[in-house]
């Protein structure tokens, strides 16, 4: 007989827990609070750019294999588009200097030992005294595992730990960190391609997992808000939502995929974390020179990484807290002078828009990653996902898929039970 699994929240954690369920012939039903599936990772159309632009510039890395995996049993994998080889250019705006770090093809990392790859003015000793980091414990600071100073700091370590953990790279998490240098840098450029979902977040990793579903035969509701479960037992034995209540049977199973705050009023006493940061990205309506590369790294600015896609530039500021309450307009232009001076593009203010997310990610440090649940509850058909439970990896749509699929995993075990 066919099994029913209930998915609360339509983020990609719950989309691809959800895709995973409909592929093992699961009968999958979607509760979406909002009117819009995706989450923190989506789309929309933007009246004052004229645009459809994304909520934030997401970056995905090619060893991203799990959020790559996903793109791939969607149908979209090749709607993730980056360079063949893992080349970063990157600009500095307080000296002027250009340079491109070219971490090859390579399984391995052989472009620390080609002083022409690394980035200028490092030398190998530099590398190596970012070891400590790679198995560093869970409770250390980066700060406390390896040197935050310096050139290589400055040009690569902080920007890269900056937009993985989303926190000023000393106070964060050195194990979060390892994951993540042990996931990209250490597994040479083959793993460090950059990607991105150049007609959209929606486009590429939520609408077609949508459409996958419906075809399918999953039933996915939006406006749709889980207000409280019922427990009966050892089991979630009722869904109550603002209009009306749906039974679970012992073995059907439900997957919650809501935020942290969400999860942690619906389960009272599930330990969450509980701080945030936010992220800002500014979109100008702004056709990009030819010769501007898809993506560049920005140090000794306000802007961290500028983004060129047709008809619009667009930039993220990670850890961004100090922003989100600065006048919009004044932003705007702090930005554009950054993007004029890294891109070399001139003109007054374009079309604009800012989007800042407050709670974008929870805070990547030792104190918050302890907070963090497995994806087993102390109820048996009650599964947890999302970038914040215990992926081992920050707040990343590779944690999320990870969580996804976990949680998947464990619905199917309990059918073999
Ligand atoms: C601006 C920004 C930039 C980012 N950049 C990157 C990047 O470059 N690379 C990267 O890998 N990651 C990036 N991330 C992180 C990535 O977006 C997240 O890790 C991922 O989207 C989280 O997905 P999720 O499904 O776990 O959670 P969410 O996306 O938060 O999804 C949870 C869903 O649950 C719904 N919900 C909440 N409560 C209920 C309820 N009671 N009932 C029903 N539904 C409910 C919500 O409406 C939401 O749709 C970025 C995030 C932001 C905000």
């Amino acid at each position: 007989m066919q099994k029913t699994v209930h998915i609360i929240g339509a983020g990609i954690s719950g989309l691809s827990a959800a895709v995973r369920l409909a592929d093992a012939n699961y009968r999958v039903h979607v509760h979406e609070a909002t009117q819009q599936a995706g989450g923190r990772c989506r789309s929309y159309f933007d009246a004052a750019t004229n645009l459809t632009i994304d909520n934030g510039n997401h970056l995905l890395l090619s060893g991203n294999r799990h959020a790559v995996a996903y793109a791939r049993s969607i149908g979209t994998e090749a709607g993730l588009v980056g360079p063949k080889r893992a080349q970063f250019p990157f600009v500095d705006l307080t000296t002027g200097q250009r340079w491109q770090l070219d971490l090859g093809d390579g399984r391995l990392p052989f472009w620390l030992f080609d002083e022409a790859r690394r980035v200028p003015d490092t030398g190998l000793m530099d590398y190596l005294a970012l070891t400590p980091l790679v198995w560093a414990a869970q409770s250390k600071l980066v700060g406390d595992a390896i040197p935050c100073k310096g050139t290589l700091y400055e040009r690569l370590v902080q920007p890269l730990l900056l937009a993985a953990l989303n926190v000023d790279p000393p106070e964060g998490s050195a194990g979060l960190a390892g994951a993540v240098v042990r996931e990209t840098l250490l597994a040479g450029g083959q793993a460090c391609r950059p990607l991105i979902a150049r007609d959209g977040l929606s486009a590429v990793l939520v609408e077609p997992a949508i459409r996958l579903l419906q075809d399918k035969g999953a039933n996915i509701q939006f406006g749709h808000e889980l207000r409280q479960f019922g427990m009966s037992a050892n089991s979630v034995g009722e869904l109550k939502f603002g209009d009306g209540a749906v039974a679970i049977a012992p073995d059907d199973a439900v997957v919650m995929a809501v935020p942290p705050r969400a999860a942690a009023s619906l389960l009272p006493g599930l330990k969450t974390p509980s701080r945030f940061r936010a992220i800002v990205n500014a979109h100008f309506r702004f056709d990009p020179p030819t010769d501007m590369p898809p993506i560049l790294g920005v140090v000794g600015g306000l802007v961290e990484w500028l983004f060129a896609f047709p008809q619009r530039l667009s930039v993220t500021v990670s850890n961004a807290d100090r922003l989100v309450d600065m006048p919009r307009e004044e932003l705007a232009q702090a930005i554009w002078r950054d993007i004029c001076k890294a891109g070399g593009v001139r003109g007054e203010l374009p079309p604009w828009q800012i989007v800042r997310e407050r709670r974008a990610t929870f805070e990547a440090t030792p104190e918050q990653n302890a907070l963090r649940p497995g994806a087993i509850t102390n109820w048996k058909n009650l599964f947890l996902a999302g970038d914040w439970t215990d992926t081992g990896l920050p707040a990343t749509i590779e944690g999320s898929v990870r969580s996804g699929n976990r949680a998947a995993d464990l619905v199917l075990a309990m059918r073999q039970a």
